[in-house]
């Protein structure tokens, strides 16, 4: 009788238990320090672009809409050119990112992750014109007086 090849190691392997994970079903194992999702907190981001210029795959943007006394800050982070090298985080000096255990990133044709929070960032009140000429003249007439003083 002609023997069948490997039949030996099929036998066996009917009778273990699969190798594979049964994901979506089960959740897989996170290891420790993985970096996935990125989530971000605009609560406490001050919009200084360290991040953006730390990110070698282009991937925040940085939009500001001027409006009166202040401007609206939006933070975008587009998850399919990430790279999820963590640099963003590491850099942000507010901690307002962190890349999350978060690994499923599942988008129809066509659709894209992106990651985004708006803000207010309060301007510095803009100078009174007649404050500053006030300023200027009474600077003026000091300057005068003591040269007045020194003839
Ligand atoms: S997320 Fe952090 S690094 Fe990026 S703009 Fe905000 S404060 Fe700056
Ligand atoms: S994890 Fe890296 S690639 Fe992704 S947004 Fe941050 S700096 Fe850019």
């Amino acid at each position: 009788m002609a023997k069948i090849p490997y039949a030996k190691e099929a036998l066996k392997n009917l009778f273990k238990s699969p190798v594979t994970k049964k994901y979506p079903q089960v959740a897989a194992e996170i290891p420790e320090g993985y970096r996935g999702k990125i989530k971000f907190d605009a609560d406490t981001c001050v919009g200084c672009g360290m991040c953006i210029r730390v990110c070698a795959a282009g991937s925040i943007e940085k939009k500001i809409v001027p409006k009166e006394g202040a401007q609206d800050i939006t933070m975008t982070f587009d998850m399919g050119s990430c790279t999820f090298c963590g640099l963003c985080s590491d850099f942000c000096p507010k901690k307002s990112i962190e890349l999350t255990k978060e690994y499923s990133m599942i988008t129809g044709a066509g659709e894209r992750i992106i990651i985004s929070g708006t803000f207010e960032k309060k301007l510095p009140p803009k100078p009174d014109p007649a404050k500053i000429a006030a300023a200027k003249a009474a600077a003026a007439a000091k300057k005068a007086a003591t040269e007045a003083e020194n003839k």
